[in-house]
């Protein structure tokens, strides 16, 4: 199956209406542990992201996720705007001028994405942020891949790996970001950030697989 620009439309779309509906979840997992507007500040961006939607549908998908990217940068604000807006800039540019890719081009564009996000916000395996859930999702979809399963068994798997993953996260204690601040006190909850990143995926799953 072919991801087509419909498909990265209506992702976008979806990304907005899930952190319009999880605003408050987010705000207060960030409550916990951080200043309590990871929520506001992702529905505020896709919010935005979604408004410029129709003034950019005709172009191809990399300037589409770029344009993503660049109003996240603009709007979002806190540490999770520069890194979001980093992940959507550096997949655009793997992208390039397509109108379609396959689910493993996707794959490997928004590696190249989360591989920006590593190499601005300096965050390890383990450290307790949104690269907890992209790492290991990409690492082992890509795996499976490379293996011969096909992409329409993986769409599921990619969900259920971001929820494992986000879980995995509680235990954690944080290493960057705001969360980092508490030490100790940081662990039994879980990443703020880590759990938008699930959304996003399963936003994505929902885009091109239903
Ligand atoms: P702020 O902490 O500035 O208020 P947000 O609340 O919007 O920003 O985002 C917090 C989330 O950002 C965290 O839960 C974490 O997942 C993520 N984060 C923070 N610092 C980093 C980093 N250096 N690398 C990757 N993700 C990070
Ligand atoms: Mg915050
Ligand atoms: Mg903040």
């Amino acid at each position: 199956m072919q991801i087509e620009k419909t498909h990265i439309i209506h992702w976008l779309e979806l990304c907005a209406t899930t952190y319009q509906d999880n605003q408050d979840f987010l705000t207060d997992l960030d409550r916990d542990i951080g200043d309590a507007d990871h929520g506001l500040n992702m529905n505020r961006g896709f919010k935005k992201v979604a408004e410029k939607l129709p003034q950019i549908v005709e172009q191809n998908i990399g300037s589409i996720l770029k344009n993503t990217g660049m109003t996240l940068l603009s709007s979002v604000g806190g540490a999770s705007g520069p890194l979001y807006g980093t992940l959507f800039i550096r997949t655009a540019a793997a992208v390039g001028t397509r109108e379609q890719l396959t689910f493993e081009e996707l794959i490997d564009a928004l590696k190249s994405g989360v591989d920006g996000v590593v190499s601005r916000g300096k965050a390890e395996l383990g450290d307790k942020t949104m690269c907890d859930v992209w790492l290991p999702v990409l690492t082992s979809i890509k795996a499976s891949l490379d293996k011969g399963t096909s992409a329409d068994h993986l769409h599921n798997e990619m969900v259920e790996l971001a929820e494992a993953n986000v879980l995995a996260t509680i235990e954690m204690q944080a290493k960057k970001g705001r969360a980092s601040y508490l030490g100790e006190r940081s662990i039994g909850h879980q990443d703020p950030g880590a759990t938008s990143s699930l959304l996003m995926i399963k936003a994505l799953k929902q885009a091109i697989a239903g």
